[in-house]
């Protein structure tokens, strides 16, 4: 009798404990909703990120400014140990000052264009004649090598189109803007068998023949063909609807490379393009001022803390990418990205949180080529699991935003099963803004975003699933990647969710439980030199031999 006594008053205390612990929890995100909604620095943060620093590319004096700009905002907040992180990039900084380009003749018009990155501009004002050429489809080195001598004293002196105009179809059916609520549940429910899948599944692809030239290997080729033949400048489509243009870059960044190069909007490509056909010749000018900064070989990283307590030497982290493509300000990738999370930690610091682990936000560089900041940011403070520094056992998880201005749905958790609970749970008063749950995630391979970076190393990186809106299909690395694409609502939404789930982090008793050694998955093989990860494809564009937009 007695010990059923004490087992129901340990009972009762227990229910007690943690209708209090989760009543406290409600209470704070009641608070963390209050702050956003009453002082949300948000916008302002972006507009600066955007309009006043943007673009921000990687090792160029815009980027440097952005990430001076927000480590002292950070500050101005109450954060401690603002700074900027150098690591080696290698590359020098690169910007486009000045661009003009017009159809001189057989009629005047303008043309709308980007400059193809880490290229050299024009000398003054060039006119000349323009030469479409077209690499063969799917070419092998001898394919390649029979089409180049064939055309070998044709563009001396040109303005070269490389590739046939690209046939961009009407698109008939918009894809949802919005996940709809089953399917944010579906993908963050871990008893669903296709959790994390968004969409239908993809199919297996061939492993590529590896004697057929790839797209990168065939664009090397053909620039170095026509800055030994003496081209005045090359022009790609960029093969995309509405006269987007994305923008890439001269994947050497050897200015010695490659002629002057521009991507020019699919409408201005095919109207020269079919001109040409009729056989009438077309003239074009372009003026082009590009500069190139050799102090841009050092890029930084942007740390900032609000220092923890009793768990102080614990940390949690978040951020996401500061460095953007050079065609717009780079708004919805990534500076609302960073803008979210610098505001996340901000309504913490402003509602008085004394948090008992370290939540520090970091804002990395050289994501666009490749996860490079992070990952450097990485091997210097973490290590691998194979090969881990001290602090490597510090890290309680690492949350990233890099998906536009669509509020959160969900997040994925690279660790045991427990760790994607432990947030569904704390986060699941949070449906009414979208939050739909969380999933385990095993994948040690480098992706599209810097919480790979983490879970390459076998870190505990979560990675922030965001409603689609225009992101794959119109603003990533476009010229449209502006301000105005924000929908201020929801990155709000996305602020609250973020703060909510680093409160929880940094309170808990416990870390996050990590893989026994046993379940850890083994590291990827390691990429290439130079590789890239592998970024999704987006509507209305396909990657194809003799394009090197992308
Ligand atoms: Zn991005």
């Amino acid at each position: 009798m007695r010990n059923r006594s004490i087992t129901r008053l340990l009972l009762c205390l227990l229910l007690v404990t943690a209708v209090a612990a989760a009543q406290t929890t409600l209470d704070i995100q009641e608070k963390i909703r209050q702050e956003e909604t009453n002082h949300s620095q948000i916008m302002r943060t972006t507009h600066f990120l955007t309009d006043v620093y943007g673009p921000r590319l990687t090792g160029s004096p815009n980027h440097k400014a952005a990430a001076e700009w927000a480590a002292k905002q950070m500050t101005s907040w109450g954060f401690q140990n603002a700074h900027l992180e150098p690591w080696d990039f290698g590359h020098p900084g690169w910007t486009n000052e000045r661009a003009s380009g017009y159809i001189t003749a057989p009629m005047l018009a303008p043309l709308t264009f980007k400059v193809l990155a880490w290229t050299n501009g024009t000398k003054g004002t060039v006119t000349a004649q323009t030469i479409e050429i077209d690499p063969p489809e799917k070419p092998k080195q001898p394919d390649m090598d029979a089409f180049l001598a064939s055309i070998k004293d044709k563009v001396k002196g040109k303005i070269v189109l490389v590739g046939k105009p690209g046939v961009v179809p009407v698109t008939i059916d918009v894809r949802p803007r919005r996940m709809d609520d089953k399917a944010a549940h579906d993908r963050y429910d871990p008893n669903n068998p296709n959790a994390g899948q968004y969409g239908p599944p993809r199919p297996q692809q061939e492993p590529p023949d590896p004697s057929i030239l790839t797209g990168a290997k065939i664009n090397e080729q053909i620039d170095a063909f026509l800055v030994a033949n003496g081209a005045l400048m090359r022009v790609n489509d960029a093969r995309m609807e509405h006269g987007l243009i994305r923008a890439f870059n001269n994947r050497t960044f050897d200015p010695a490379k490659a002629v002057p190069t521009v991507v020019l909007r699919n409408d201005d490509y095919g109207r020269i393009a079919r001109i040409m056909a009729d056989g009438t010749p077309v003239t074009l000018e372009f003026n082009i001022t590009n500069k190139w900064y050799p102090e841009g070989k050092t890029s930084y990283n942007i740390v900032a803390e609000i220092p923890g307590t009793d768990k102080k030497d614990e940390i949690v982290m978040l951020g996401g990418h500061l460095d953007s493509w050079h065609s717009a300000t780079g708004a919805t990738d990534n500076a609302v990205g960073a803008a979210v999370m610098m505001e996340a930690a901000r309504i913490l610091q402003a509602i008085g949180i004394k948090p008992r682990r370290t939540i520090r936000v970091a804002l990395w560089s050289g994501e666009e080529q490749g996860l490079l900041g992070s990952q450097a940011y990485v091997k210097q403070h973490f290590g691998t699991f194979e090969e881990p520094k001290p602090e490597f056992a510090k890290l309680v998880g690492y949350f990233n935003v890099d998906s536009g201005t669509g509020r959160i749905r969900g997040a994925s958790v690279f660790g045991p099963k427990e760790d994607a609970d432990v947030l569904r749970a704390s986060l699941a008063s949070l449906s009414d803004l979208g939050f739909a749950g969380a999933v385990p995630s095993k994948s040690r391979r480098l992706g599209g975003t810097d919480s790979t970076s983490f879970s390459k190393a076998g870190l505990p990186g979560i990675g922030l699933g965001q409603d689609p809106i225009e992101y794959f299909t119109d603003t990533w690395h476009t010229d449209i990647d502006t301000y105005e694409r924000i929908i201020e609502d929801d990155v709000r939404k996305s602020a609250i969710i973020v703060a909510s789930a680093i409160y929880e982090l940094a309170m808990r008793d416990a870390m996050l439980p990590r893989f026994a050694a046993a379940d850890m998955p083994a590291p990827p093989p390691e990429t290439p030199e130079g590789g890239q990860p592998a970024r999704p494809a987006a509507a209305g564009t396909t990657a194809r031999p003799g394009s090197n937009n992308q």
